[in-house]
C-alpha cells in the first residue's frame, strides 16, 4: 500500500497550543475506515473483552469457556502478551508463547483478536501469528520514534491499528500516533480512551477527562473512540459507572478486562471482572442510539434551529463587543496607555462570574469564557498599537 500524504490546514500555524486552550492543526484522517469496515464482521458499540495479561494456556482457556457459559462473547478478545510496567520486576508478559495459545480463543470463541504491540519485534511476531487487531499503549504512543518505528514495521500491512491515549492529556500526541499509522497505508483505525495519568486526583487510576476523546471525535469526524473504563478507574467499583458515561457522551465501544480469577491475575489484578460480572455489567448499560446518519425527529429539529438563532444572535453581539474594544485601543493609543490593565481585569472576570454563576453557568466555565474572550481582546489591542502610525511628539 502507498504512502498518503497528510494535508493540513495551512490557516493555522503548526504547534500553536495557545494559553491552555486547543488550536489545533488539523490533519485530514479521510478515508480511514470504520469499525464495521474492518473486514473482520464487527459492529459499533464494540465490546472488548479478555484478561489484562495471557497467564497460561488454562487460564485462557477458562475464560474462554466462562464466558461460553455466562454469554457473554465479547466481539473482540484481548490479551496482553508483553506489558509495558511503570517499574521492572513486576510481571512482563509471557512473550511470544502466549500468542500461540491465543489458537485457543479462535477454536472456543470465533472471534478476532487483539494484542498490545511496543516495538517491531512484536509486530512481527503479532503477524507471524495472524493476530487480527494490534493496538498501542499509553507507553507508547507518548513517544513519537517507537510509534514511528512500528508504523515503519506495519508499512503495506493491511491490519486495523487501535492506539490508546498517551499518559499526558496531549491531543496532539494522540492524533499524531494516527496519523503515524495513516502515513504508512493502515486505513482501518480507531482510538482507545483509557484516561490520563494525574498525580493528584485519586478517584481514578487514570483521569478520564472526557473532553479529550470528544476532541479527538470533533477534530475527525467518523474516528471512533473506544473506552477502557478498567485503566481509568483501577478497581472493580466505579467501572459500570464510567462505562455508562462513555456511552452517554457517544463512544464507541468498550474494553473491559476480564479475568476468571481477577484476585490472582498476574497484573491489574484490582480492576479485572469475572465473565459473570461482564456480562451483569453489559446487560445494564443502556446503550445509546446516535443521531448520526439519522433524520432528527421534528421536535429536537426545532430546538437546533433555536440554538442556531441564538448563536447567531451570540455573534453579532461579540462582533458589537470586539467594535467596542476596538474603540478603547484606539482611545489607548491616543493617550499612551497600556493594553493590558489588570485591576479592570479582576473586576470584569469577578463580577461577570459572580452574575454567570447566578445564571447557572459553571465558574469554570465562566472563567474560560471570559479567559478566552479578554485573550482576544488584548490582542487585537496590541495589534492597533503596533500598526498604528507612531504618535508624533
Ligand atoms: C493494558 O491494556 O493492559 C495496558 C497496559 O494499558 P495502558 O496502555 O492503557 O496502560
Ligand atoms: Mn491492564
Amino acid at each position: 500500500m502507498s504512502s498518503q500524504k497528510l494535508k493540513t490546514h495551512n490557516n493555522r500555524k503548526p504547534d500553536s497550543k495557545e494559553s491552555g486552550f486547543f488550536y489545533l492543526t488539523v490533519g485530514i484522517m479521510k478515508p480511514h475506515k470504520q469499525i464495521k469496515d474492518w473486514g473482520l464482521g464487527l459492529s459499533n458499540p464494540m465490546i472488548i473483552g479478555g484478561p489484562c495479561s495471557a497467564e497460561t494456556p488454562e487460564q485462557i482457556a477458562q475464560i474462554c469457556s466462562e464466558m461460553k457459559e455466562n454469554q457473554i462473547i465479547p466481539q473482540v478478545f484481548r490479551a496482553g502478551i508483553w506489558k509495558p510496567r511503570t517499574r521492572p520486576g513486576s510481571f512482563e508478559g509471557v512473550g511470544e508463547e502466549g500468542l500461540k495459545w491465543m489458537e485457543i480463543v479462535r477454536n472456543e470463541l470465533n472471534i478476532p483478536i487483539t494484542v498490545e504491540v511496543g516495538n517491531a519485534a512484536h509486530v512481527e511476531m503479532a503477524l507471524k501469528h495472524q493476530i487480527d487487531i494490534l493496538w498501542i499503549g499509553a507507553r507508547t504512543t507518548v513517544n513519537p520514534f517507537a510509534v514511528q518505528e512500528i508504523a515503519e514495521a506495519l508499512r503495506g500491512v493491511d491490519i486495523p491499528v487501535m492506539i490508546k491515549n498517551p499518559m499526558n492529556p496531549d491531543l496532539e500526541l494522540w492524533m499524531g500516533a494516527l496519523e503515524r499509522m495513516y502515513a504508512v497505508g493502515i486505513t482501518k483505525l480507531a482510538a482507545i480512551h483509557r484516561g490520563f495519568s494525574d498525580a493528584y486526583d485519586k478517584r481514578y487510576r487514570n483521569k478520564p477527562n472526557w473532553s479529550m476523546p470528544i476532541h479527538l471525535k470533533r477534530e475527525w469526524t467518523g474516528m471512533e473512540v473506544i473506552n477502557d473504563p478498567s485503566h481509568i478507574v483501577g478497581r472493580r467499583d466505579g467501572l459500570l459507572e464510567v462505562a455508562q458515561s462513555a456511552m452517554n457522551f457517544g463512544l464507541d465501544g468498550l474494553m473491559i478486562e476480564t479475568h476468571h480469577d481477577p484476585d490472582k491475575a498476574w497484573s491489574d489484578a484490582k480492576q479485572q471482572v469475572t465473565p459473570r460480572r461482564l456480562k451483569e455489567m453489559i446487560d445494564s448499560i443502556e446503550f445509546k442510539q446516535s443521531l448520526e446518519n439519522m433524520r432528527p425527529d421534528e421536535k429536537l429539529f426545532d430546538l437546533r434551529r433555536a440554538v442556531d438563532h441564538l448563536d447567531d444572535q451570540l455573534l453579532d453581539i461579540l462582533q458589537e463587543r470586539f467594535s467596542v474594544i476596538d474603540q478603547i485601543g484606539a482611545h489607548k493609543r491616543e493617550h499612551n496607555l497600556t493594553v493590558f490593565q489588570s485591576d479592570r481585569w479582576k473586576d470584569v472576570m469577578d463580577s461577570r462570574t459572580e452574575k454567570g454563576v447566578k445564571k447557572h453557568l459553571s465558574e469554570k466555565f465562566m472563567k474560560e469564557l471570559l479567559y478566552c474572550i479578554h485573550e482576544e481582546s488584548v490582542k487585537r489591542q496590541e495589534r492597533q498599537l503596533r500598526e498604528a502610525e507612531p504618535i508624533k511628539k
